[in-house]
């Protein structure tokens, strides 16, 4: 599947600001992981500097839109008393869904740069691409596959626990039936 890796103007310095943002945005997903949560985070970038971030929280506060592009979002607009993130770049560990490509397009933020891609679900370009649509009103420049092994790595071995601790529990209750 053709993934997109729009932005040409890359130079050598914004491949390492693009790896440091994303390495803070690693961390974060990372703080998801130990409260169980699918480890993805992100941040916000404003002249060079984070001004929000966030981290997946969905089962701790029972909210289906708690995703870590949506805190980070919400945070920066705050901060900029603005709910337009004009020249703002997200770093987000995992390619956004499409409710969270759909809230970057309101946004009008500038620059996306995602880590792994998702086939299954992933909507700047893997499985749709709505942040980058002649049909929507904005379109978002799009950097992916920066820290992807890393942030992959991560999220499969989440994954891979999770099944692995679903599988116990069965054979748990099994026993206790038998
Ligand atoms: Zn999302």
């Amino acid at each position: 599947m053709a993934l997109v890796y729009k932005d040409s103007v890359n130079s050598k310095n914004s491949d390492n600001s693009d790896q440091y943002f994303m390495e803070q945005a690693f961390n974060l997903a990372q703080q998801a992981e130990k409260i169980n949560e699918i480890p993805v985070g992100a941040v916000v970038v404003y002249q060079g500097r984070i001004i929000a971030e966030g981290f997946n929280q969905s089962i701790l506060h029972n909210d289906p839109s708690a995703h870590a592009e949506m805190l980070a979002i919400r945070q920066a607009g705050k901060y900029l008393n603005n709910y337009r993130l004009l020249d703002c770049t997200l770093y987000v560990t995992l390619e956004p869904c499409p409710m969270c490509a759909g809230l970057l397009v309101h946004s009008r933020i500038k620059r996306l740069v995602y880590a792994s891609p998702d086939l299954k679900t992933g909507a700047a370009g893997s499985a749709f691409n709505l942040v980058c649509n002649e049909q929507l009103n904005h379109q978002i420049v799009v950097t992916g596959g920066v820290l992807r092994e890393q942030c992959s790595q991560l999220l499969s071995s989440f994954f891979k626990r999770r099944r692995a601790e679903k599988k116990n529990k069965k054979l748990k209750s099994k026993r206790f039936i038998n």
